[in-house]
């Protein structure tokens, strides 16, 4: 039997504002535990919410990108449940209406076309606080509500993907975007961005979705893949034995590969939603939605479009520099110091970035300034330097952080062009090899490249070889 598997995503990204969003505490990650709290985001009794505008704006912003409908009325609901890291009782959210509906965002297939993944709507919300059961008494749990009232976003797809390779693209295509407007900082290691699958399977023809299952808190795009593939075959297994699937709530064990029941599915009317009393309707005018997109930075795609119009490099050089907004902006300040698009590429293509993925970093923490590199390539066009020992150089650069200069001086890499001081060398190296310099007078012109070797090896590897090749070949003349 061929099966089809159906595919939708929620992905809740951490807003990238200074307070939460409804007081005035710190959203700052690895503060000591239940430092940044208040009456407001504890829920004390009497405590009122006041909604963040940086948090509105950034939400608007998001919802511009994916090309939704920016609602001018959206209302904050409370979602009534109890769990130990949600001291109000309730969630602050949106429900029936929501901030943005609609929208779309198209992914990359391996075919090299695209396919269109429909968003259903982005609404704000707060996020919970965090339980730690793996931390000293064996049979305590810990809380720590830092996390608690801070603003999010969750973006709901369609049920448009098909297959987990498609889930993992669109969500790293979202993460992009969202990094690249600034509202979200997308490091899924401090959980500020993680997604939960739907996901049901139906035989191929059917048109009727199946019952679908959520799998909870995927925090990295392996895990996602990784998740949605074991529940696909789970499904298509437990439907071959006979069994009925039911709707439930999983949780992925990345460690383990394999998920376990956390509860059976509670529909939206579980939770009691009903508009928040302490909250005013959120309006939104015109004015401020066409203020918000004009000022909408310029996203991956269309700067990968500009690199390859205005700088000339291939499409893919332009897409793995565009990848990560800091990448793009550290190439085109290598740019602005030293116009060579093509060979600036190559350096960060191999060189820095090899460095990088070994460290383990990304480029903001990267020791070399883009005007050092600039000016690395730059000493090589200028023969200062050979191409070989820029790569020596470049190491050192990496560890040290110095100007390409600098190191160059300390270490007396310079070509040698200074001809007396070649002269001498050619002179000595024609003297130890005269059976090759006849061989080159009677006709076998192969031997020049030997001779310039020798030279070149005399000198260390410093001597710039179009100088060598001049003063030989006059001297063999
Ligand atoms: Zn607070």
């Amino acid at each position: 039997m061929n099966y089809e598997s159906i595919i939708g995503l929620e992905v809740h990204a951490q807003l990238a504002t200074k307070s939460k969003m409804f007081c005035a505490c710190s959203t700052a990650f690895g503060n000591p535990p239940n430092s940044n709290i208040c009456p407001v985001c504890m829920g004390a009794p009497g405590a009122l919410p006041v909604v963040n505008f940086a948090a509105v704006e950034m939400a608007i912003k998001a919802g511009l990108a994916f090309g939704s409908q920016i609602q001018h009325k959206s209302i904050f609901a409370r979602k009534n449940y109890f769990y130990p890291d949600l001291s109000k009782g309730y969630q602050i959210s949106q429900y029936e209406f929501p901030l943005c509906l609609g929208g779309h965002l198209d992914i990359p297939l391996a075919s090299g076309e695209t396919k269109r993944i429909s968003i259903t709507r982005i609404h704000m919300e707060e996020d919970a606080g965090k339980l730690t059961h793996d931390y000293g008494h064996a049979e305590k749990s810990h809380v720590d509500f830092n996390r608690c009232g801070v603003g999010l976003i969750e973006i709901v797809s369609g049920p448009d993907m098909r297959t987990p390779q498609e889930a993992a693209d669109y969500f790293r295509k979202v993460r992009q975007i969202l990094v690249y407007l600034g509202v979200c900082h997308g490091n899924m290691q401090e959980g500020n961005l993680r997604c939960d699958a739907n996901v049901s399977i139906r035989k191929v023809g059917d048109t009727k979705l199946g019952t679908r299952t959520e799998m909870k808190n995927l925090n990295s795009f392996k895990a996602v893949e990784r998740a949605i593939a074991y529940e696909i075959n789970r499904q298509i297994a437990a439907v071959e034995r006979g069994e009925i699937i039911i709707q439930e709530t999983l949780l992925w064990d990345d460690a383990a590969g394999k998920s376990a029941s956390l509860r059976s599915k509670e529909d939206a009317h579980d939770y009691r939603y009903f508009p928040d009393p302490d909250l005013l309707p959120l309006i939104v005018t015109t004015d401020w939605i066409e203020g918000i997109r004009k000022q909408l930075p310029e996203l991956a795609a269309a700067k990968a479009a500009r690199f390859v119009r205005d700088y000339g490099i291939p499409e893919y050089d332009a897409e793995v520099l565009t990848a990560e907004r800091d990448m793009a902006l550290y190439y085109e300040k290598c740019i602005a110091v030293y116009n060579s698009p093509k060979k600036i590429s190559n350096w960060i293509m191999t060189e820095l970035l090899r460095e990088l993925k070994n460290e383990g970093i990304d480029i903001t923490a990267c020791r070399i300034t883009p005007e050092h590199l600039a000016q690395l390539v730059t000493l090589i066009d200028d023969g200062i330097i050979s191409g070989k020992i820029g790569k020596d150089v470049f190491e050192e650069m990496y560890t040290t952080g110095h100007a390409p200069a600098a190191i160059i001086d300390t270490k007396g890499l310079k070509l040698v062009s200074d001809t007396s001081e070649l002269d001498a060398i050619i002179e000595r190296v024609l003297s130890t090899n005269q059976k090759q310099v006849e061989q080159y007078k009677s006709g076998k012109v192969a031997v020049f490249g030997f001779l310039v070797g020798q030279v070149m090896k005399e000198t260390k590897g410093q001597a710039s070889p179009q100088v060598v090749n001049e003063l030989l070949k006059k001297k063999l003349s």
